[in-house]
């Protein structure tokens, strides 16, 4: 697979090259160069096939001239080692799981996709890469998850301290071994900068490896096509158009549905879902993109105001927005809309929806009242309610199972190095190690 830089098309990286820089070099995100297609067949076999199966299928298409089979074979053995069911709430509705990795939240597809990626890419290393992360929570924790114990790696989590929540910091910490979590005395912009400063010191990039494991990866990209052509599979019986509703933040997943479109997924239509946080959806009624201050809400891991992954679907699309609305619409809901979707799931299909699925369960019911045609809705459930225990009322709370791997985690021992926001005390401590 060959990448390019979507802000300056024409010079080619390979896909390690690619995961290696993580972002191009003039500041553009890695897009493939020609986006390859899978066999005719391939999707009526999915039927009969496991996740693993597929997702398989899928990463092979993707990367085979650059990974040998086998070794394609073991990375997803390694990292889609979990299952990803589809439970149907009613006739025309049913909700695609993706929360039954470690961390409890759909960023372990990419996080551990990504870790067993490179440590397949750098095998031959003879000195230990540094993979530092920045976090204000759910990315760090399925960072270090998916790092955990992978050889040849060595991470270190910059968290802002006393702004994650408790069961963040225990996602974030109590992991040891290969995973050491900072804990900054400042925010999380704080976090960032010494992130952006580590990088900038050359002493330090230099003799650490330093390598940095952000959410733009194609690395972590890639992985999540998978799961949409399994979900097809589980619905293909049906016979009726599919269409997925995604919540959506920084936009990955749904990119990634995209890409799985643009590589044979006969999906009808996607739906971007997101909260108060409603560039998107501004976007695709006007025709201009335009950035703002985040905004907090309940569904926090969608809290984006820009959107990086925005400029690779319009590279999907050619830029041009009247094909994207062919294929995507988007719409915007509030809180309030969200725990009400949340307390009606509940009592008709004794359902728990996290906050971030009760958003895209929403935009599907509305998408519903628009259309007359018979569709099968998917919805894309990202995190599991657990994670989410406070914004629950006590009614339901009590309704909500806690995973065996929570309550674990809940139990143990909070590991962090506490440090101030200085980049000297930093470099001090990756230095010494
Ligand atoms: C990150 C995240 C999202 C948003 O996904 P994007 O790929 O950033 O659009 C949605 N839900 C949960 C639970 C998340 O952690």
């Amino acid at each position: 697979m060959r990448l390019q830089s979507i802000l300056k098309p024409g010079t080619t990286v390979s896909f390690r090259e690619a995961v290696d820089q993580g972002i191009a070099e003039d500041g553009g995100l890695f897009m493939p160069v020609e986006i390859p297609r899978l066999s005719e067949g391939f999707v009526a076999s999915t039927r009969s096939m496991t996740f693993q199966e597929i997702a398989f299928d899928v990463a092979r298409c993707l990367l085979e001239d650059e990974i040998p089979v086998g070794e394609i074979r073991r990375i997803i053995e390694k990292s889609m080692s979990f299952p990803v069911p589809i439970r149907i709430l009613d006739e025309r509705t049913s909700v695609l799981e993706l929360f039954h990795g470690p961390t409890l939240a759909f960023k372990d597809f990419g996080a551990r996709f990504m870790a067993h990626t490179m440590a397949y890419l750098h095998r031959n290393d003879t000195e230990e890469r540094t993979i530092l992360v920045a976090t204000s929570g759910d990315t760090g924790s399925a960072v270090a998850h998916g790092f955990h114990n992978v050889q040849g790696m060595k991470v270190y989590l910059l968290y802002p301290s006393r702004r994650v929540s408790a069961i963040q910091e225990l996602q974030l910490t109590t992991l040891t071994g290969n995973v050491t979590a900072l804990e900054i005395s400042g925010s999380f912009d704080d976090c960032q900068r010494l992130v952006k400063e580590a990088f900038a010191d050359k002493e330090l990039s230099r003799t650490k490896r330093l390598t940095s494991a952000n959410s733009i990866n194609v690395a972590r990209l890639f992985p999540q096509t998978f799961y949409y052509f399994n979900a097809y599979a589980r619905r293909l019986e049906g016979g009726r158009p599919v269409v997925f509703s995604v919540p959506s933040g920084n936009l990955g997943n749904l990119t990634a549905g995209l890409l799985a479109w643009r590589m044979g997924l006969p999906a009808d239509r996607f739906i971007a879902a997101t909260n108060l946080n409603d560039v998107l959806p501004r976007f695709l009624e006007s025709g201009v993109f335009a950035p703002a201050q985040s905004i907090a809400t309940i569904s926090n891991a969608m809290d984006v105001g820009n959107p990086s992954n925005f400029a690779r679907i319009m590279y999907l699309f050619d830029g041009n927005v009247k094909d994207l609305r062919c294929v995507l619409s988007s719409a915007s809901y509030s809180d309030v809309d969200t725990q009400r979707m949340i307390v009606e799931q509940f009592k008709k299909n004794q359902y728990i929806l996290d906050p971030h699925g009760a958003v895209a369960a929403l935009a599907l019911h509305h998408y519903f009242e628009t259309e007359k045609r018979e569709i099968d809705g998917i919805i894309l459930e990202t995190a599991h309610p657990a994670k989410f225990i406070d914004i629950y009322e006590d009614w339901m709370k009590k309704a909500i199972e806690v995973p065996e791997r929570l309550r674990t985690m809940m139990q143990g021992t909070k590991h962090s190095i506490r440090l101030s926001a200085t980049f000297d005390d930093l470099k001090t401590i990756l230095m010494s190690t």
